[in-house]
């Protein structure tokens, strides 16, 4: 069941809903929980340390309190401890501990007992759901590999069949179709995957889909990278694998799929995980499975053919042709076919029509020459009764050879009467019954593909590794607090790895906003992106104007995080501007600067 399906009936979602109080500093987390929270129907207060926690407490009454067990000011436990004992008797929240140290918090007996339950991090959304919602029944206390399945209830487990059992035992996180997949809205799990989360391993197909169903992929961020196990037989080669028989080769078979796109996943760059774009997707999707572009011969899709991905046909075949024109891919003639202009189906009925009428009802007949007059016309056009007479100069025609012969055959348009020589090619559409001919009809070349060299670079070092003219950031450039900012977390990185995350801000909109508004109005209104922005980011992360180019850097952040991170707050950021200012970012990895 997902969220969508749960909250059916407003009565349901009142019934479910609470008020949620979640007292966590990592602003990720929090984005992630206030998004995932009011989905649901929950009304969600956020605050960042211990000291508003406990004020926040004594202000409003709280179902559930979800609380850091590292809070700054005041750790997790103190303020559970410290309201817990000024309540005494009093109805109290159910307070319940997220940490990424669940070691350090089971050490730690007097500490456990003050918390309702214990949830590690990072997050399992599909838990917090159950817990907040109360029906979770056991605590999971696994701190580095959260149970995904371990606290789903009988009623919303997948449907079971014997390959499902068999594959889902071989203990790797899946995604199920359609049960994490509905519509335009993900389960919690979903949601979770699509943000990036690396223990998600695949996707698997347990019911089969209705043509175009599992674009829902390809929409969701990051989850066109993890590969798709079949487990009905239909999607033939456009799933990784097909698992509807499993036999004893399954097991290993699945994790040689897996391993491999996890290696190759951790090697794509994030400017492609997290992106938006269909070419971007490809390109993603083709690096992660290894695998190139192939087209298939398949009578059942419009098309025709198949590629080997469970998107649309013709939408991967434009982004391939595009993609071939940056000389990110490169393709091989496969074959040619015929393409409906108004449907896009290349389903035709082909066959000969009359060149007046396109009428397909053509008739073949002899045709007769009278020597006399030169006149050629078909045979039922001089017979009259036995005799044979011409139409053109009403002479009759006795012997053959003598006064006419048959040279040949022609062709009688039974619906208009008219006898032609050539017939013409006619294309009908099977799907929408629009006529072409051979001149008319589109003809498109469908082609495999394969990355070059510079889409390995792409795929791996993001926009950075396009090419262009700037392909490093060049430290002159830089707005010298940044510089010194830089130089004090690439110490850090290189003594214990502490990672941190750069994100270059640039406005694809600036000339033209410039030219209708003036240079004033841009100036303004990127000073105005540049505040919202800083307010929108924690408080030791920096937001620096730069000439050219702005900068946010964001120390002790993964790229990953920062991509999650950047994207509500640079979508809030922007909402009040009177311009759009086609903000695009490109983020480096602490790696890159080595
Ligand atoms: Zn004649
Ligand atoms: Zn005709
Ligand atoms: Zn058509």
């Amino acid at each position: 069941m997902t969220a969508a399906a749960q909250l059916k009936t407003p009565a349901e979602a009142q019934d479910r809903a609470r008020r949620v109080l979640v007292a966590e500093d990592n602003t990720v987390t929090n984005d992630l929980l206030r998004l995932l929270l009011s989905e649901r129907g929950h009304q969600v207060d956020i605050v960042e340390d211990g000291e508003e926690a406990l004020a926040a407490l004594k202000k409003h009454h709280y179902d559930v309190v979800l609380m850091d067990f590292h809070l700054p000011k005041m750790d997790g436990a103190e303020v559970a401890n410290l309201y817990r004992s000024r309540q005494g008797n009093e109805p109290s929240p159910r307070i319940i501990a997220i940490t990424s140290d669940m070691k350090g918090l089971l050490n730690n007996a007097r500490d456990c007992e003050t918390f309702d339950e214990l949830l590690p991090k990072p997050l399992n959304l599909d838990s917090i759901c159950k817990v907040i919602e109360g029906e979770a029944t056991e605590i999971s206390v696994s701190p580095s590999a959260p149970v995904a399945n371990g606290l789903r209830t009988p009623a919303n487990a997948p449907a079971t069949t014997p390959s499902t059992s068999i594959i889902s035992s071989l203990g790797y996180n899946f995604l199920h179709w359609p049960d994490d997949f509905d519509g335009t809205r993900l389960s919690a799990r979903g949601l979770q995957a699509s943000l990036g989360d690396d223990h998600f391993d695949a996707v698997l197909v347990c019911e089969p889909p209705a043509e175009g169903d599992l674009v829902a992929i390809w929409r969701s961020k990051s989850l066109h990278v993890l590969p798709v196990i079949d487990l009905t037989g239909t999607l033939g080669e456009r799933a990784d694998l097909d698992a509807s028989q499993p036999g004893n080769a399954t097991a290993q078979t699945v994790e040689q799929l897996i391993t491999g796109y996890q290696g190759r996943r951790a090697r794509l760059h994030p400017d492609l995980l997290f992106s938006d774009d269909i070419e971007d997707k490809l390109l993603a999707r083709m690096f992660a499975s290894g695998r190139d572009l192939e087209p298939r011969h398949d009578a059942g899709q419009l098309s025709l053919f198949a590629y080997n991905t469970v998107i649309g046909n013709n939408e991967v075949r434009e982004a391939a042709e595009r993609l071939e024109q940056r000389g990110l891919l490169a393709g091989k003639f496969f074959d040619r076919a015929h393409v409906c202009d108004r449907c896009s189906s290349s389903r035709f009925n082909v066959r000969e029509t009359c060149a007046h009428c396109r009428s397909a009802d053509l008739g073949e007949e002899a045709y007769l020459h009278h020597f006399k007059c030169a006149h050629q016309g078909p045979e039922s056009d001089y017979r009259q009764g036995d005799d044979l007479v011409c139409p053109k100069c009403r002479l009759e025609l006795s012997h053959f050879s003598v006064d006419y012969d048959k040279p040949g055959s022609i062709l009688k348009c039974n619906g208009c009467g008219k006898a032609e020589f050539d017939a013409v090619v006619g294309f009908r559409c099977l799907d929408c019954e629009a006529e072409f001919t051979g001149d008319t009809v589109r003809t498109i070349d469908i082609e495999s593909y394969h990355l070059t060299d510079a889409g390995e670079a792409y795929a791996t070092a993001g926009r950075a590794g396009l090419g262009t003219a700037r392909q490093v950031l060049r430290f002159a450039e830089m707005p010298i607090g940044l510089v010194v900012a830089l130089n004090t977390e690439l110490k850090r990185f290189n003594e214990n790895a502490k990672p941190f995350t750069l994100v270059e801000i640039s406005y694809r909109n600036e000339n033209q906003i410039c030219q209708e508004a003036g240079a004033r109005q841009f100036d303004e209104a990127r000073k105005l992106f540049l505040e919202n922005l800083r307010n929108g980011l924690r408080d030791k992360d920096q937001v620096f104007q730069g000439r050219a180019f702005d900068f946010a850097f964001l120390p002790g952040v993964e790229s990953t995080e920062a991509y999650s991170a950047l994207e509500s707050v640079q979508a809030e950021a922007s909402e009040l501007l009177t311009h759009d200012l086609g903000i695009e970012t490109r983020v480096y990895r602490a790696e890159e600067f080595k």
